[in-house]
């Protein structure tokens, strides 16, 4: 396990945002300087919404002073992170989730990309089937996997 003063020569040369909080600044090892390091590299990897909503929940998990340390930390402005606080709130309300897929998203089933699948995984099936106990074969358009 890489001891603090590798994780932090690590993230000097990183160019995740750096934080500027007194602590950070002071160049003392302090385990709070990973933790900021941290969240610098979560946020690198979300969107802005998700970094706005993300840092009001810290600065609301901190209290009083969070929303200064938030922005020290990340580097966003506290105007942003009370934006992402009031979002949260008002429980994303207005805030449209871009991540999820539009109808007809997605890749096209196997069925669809190959016409002649379904009969030939009936075809597959009915060698080894000797009979279907309640009558009649379904069609293969009848017989389609998650229809
Ligand atoms: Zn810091």
């Amino acid at each position: 396990m890489a001891s603090v003063a590798d994780k932090e020569a690590a993230m000097a040369t990183s160019s995740i945002h750096r934080c500027t909080c007194p602590i950070c600044r002071s160049n003392r090892p302090h385990h709070d300087r990973i933790y900021h390091h941290h969240i610098n590299v979560l946020m690198s990897r979300l969107s802005e919404p998700q970094r706005r909503w993300f840092a009001a929940v810290e600065a609301h998990r901190i209290g009083y002073g969070g929303k200064r340390l938030l922005a020290w930390i990340t580097g966003m402005s506290p105007t942003t992170i009370l934006r992402g606080c009031m979002e949260l709130e008002s429980d994303l309300t207005d805030c449209p989730d871009d991540h999820l897929r539009a109808s007809g998203g997605g890749r096209p089933t196997a069925e669809d990309r190959d016409l002649e699948l379904e009969v030939a995984l009936l075809n597959v099936l009915a060698a080894e089937t000797a009979a279907i106990p309640w009558g009649v074969a379904p069609k293969p358009s009848e017989a389609r996997c998650g229809s």
